[in-house]
């Protein structure tokens, strides 16, 4: 789960890090009370949206040479300005796709005066399975281009979770972004405060690009972005309260109210399975018969007929959907479970769509029986690779 930069910093801040003060705007009259409230001269005016790339990024409604969707303002008057141009508009960034995203929600900051900018991230290294710091002194900029054409500038730092971030470890990290005098105690202090905020709140990635040092020698986190394990979010309700749904798929919002495992995604053969690994294998395969799949969708083993029922109907109401593979291994699954769910939801929703089943394992025989006494229009496979096969074809005979 994502949240939007002014909440990560109100999260950091509780933690003891050096942010900005801001006041988040939902509306264009706000924004006076809110800028009236930051001692200015300098205030920046920051599109809320869970994508990065706002600086350079362009609004579709505003002419190309509009500023972007991070503005400095050098008064009220400018602050109320930007406001207007950006709230309701949508903004196109690198990480957005070609779509863009809608802004709701603008953040109204106290400028910094800023010296050098630089990134930190801390994520999980899978490699060493520690949580690591990321930092470099060529922040503010595309961190994928650093890591591209002078990976040396980036250090990676594994921190063993028993000790937390040593004194040693903090000193490598000062060393990297090059930190002297106060930025440097200042780092000192912070490199523990980002660590515990991640390891508490179980979270999956936090990065701030950029970390500054301002003029008078300070460090700020410039900008914030965070997002957390959706495993531990159970324990964390103060985050789950975070969630701006109308940065979500909805259909990824449905699942998650019927505990599916879906990720939605950019093709359009719709995919019905049971385990993670076979639903994967399923998208592999696919691919392989030169099509894509429209989702990842993992019923689960301990699945009843309505939740089936549920999964088929998100599928289904997917307009990218042209074919939908139900693919299905029953060990604790029940076969016959599934065949009643996808009955039941083809008689609420309908069925526009060509169907593939392939059932194997626990009760096939009656799985078999249910869909084929139910006068559905569906084709039978008998394996993975004839499903997926067949699957292909119809939708790309269609
Ligand atoms: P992003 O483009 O989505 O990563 O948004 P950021 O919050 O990182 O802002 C983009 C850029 O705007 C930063 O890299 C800075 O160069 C600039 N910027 C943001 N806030 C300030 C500020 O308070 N003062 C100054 N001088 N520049 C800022
Ligand atoms: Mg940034």
């Amino acid at each position: 789960m994502n949240i939007h930069e002014y909440q990560a910093k109100a999260l950091l801040k509780d933690f003891g890090a050096p942010v900005a003060e801001g006041v988040p705007v939902f509306a264009a009259d706000e924004a006076e009370a809110a800028a009236k409230k930051l001692p200015g001269p300098l205030y920046v005016v920051k599109s809320q949206i869970h994508a990065g790339g706002r600086g350079k990024g362009k609004f579709k409604e505003l002419s190309a040479d509009a500023k972007g969707g991070v503005r400095l303002s050098g008064s009220v008057e400018e602050v109320v300005g930007n406001t207007k141009e950006m709230l309701g508009n949508t903004l196109v960034t690198k990480q957005t796709g070609p779509a863009g995203k809608q802004v709701n929600r603008l953040y109204i900051e106290d400028g910094a005066d800023i010296d050098r900018e630089l990134y930190l991230s801390i994520l999980v290294d899978r490699t060493v399975g520690r949580p690591a710091f990321v930092v470099s002194t060529e922040g503010g900029m595309d961190i994928e281009a650093v890591a591209e054409e002078t990976p040396e500038k980036i250090l990676t730092l594994a921190i063993d979770p028993e000790t937390g971030v040593t004194a040693a470890d903090s000193a490598k990290l000062c060393d990297a972004l090059e930190l002297q005098g106060e930025a440097r105690s200042d780092g000192e202090t912070l490199f523990p405060i980002l660590y515990k905020a991640f390891t508490e709140k179980d979270m999956s990635l936090l990065e701030v690009n950029p970390l500054i040092v301002m003029e008078n020698g300070r460090l700020r986190v410039l900008d914030a972005k965070v997002s957390f394990d959706g495993n531990a979010l159970f324990r964390h309700p103060d985050i789950v309260e975070l969630r701006d749904v109308t940065e979500e798929d909805e259909k990824e919002i449905e699942a998650s109210k019927h505990d599916l495992a879906y990720v939605a995604l950019d093709g359009n053969i719709g995919c019905m399975v049971n385990g993670a690994g076979l639903a994967m294998a399923t998208m592999d395969i696919i691919k392989l018969y030169g099509a894509e799949p429209a989702n990842f969708l993992d019923v689960g083993g301990g699945a009843t007929t309505e939740k089936v029922t549920a999964a088929f109907k998100i599928i289904t109401a997917d307009p990218a959907v042209e074919g939908i593979l139900v693919n299905i291994f029953g060990g604790i699954m029940r076969c016959d479970v599934i065949a009643e769910g996808v009955v039941t939801a083809v008689k609420e929703v309908g069925l526009k769509v060509p169907l593939v089943v392939r059932l194997e394992g626990t009760n096939v025989e009656k799985g078999k029986k249910i869909i084929n006494e139910s006068g559905l229009n569906v084709i039978a496979a008998d394996d993975l690779d004839d499903a997926a096969k067949k699957i292909v074809k119809a939708v790309k005979g269609a």
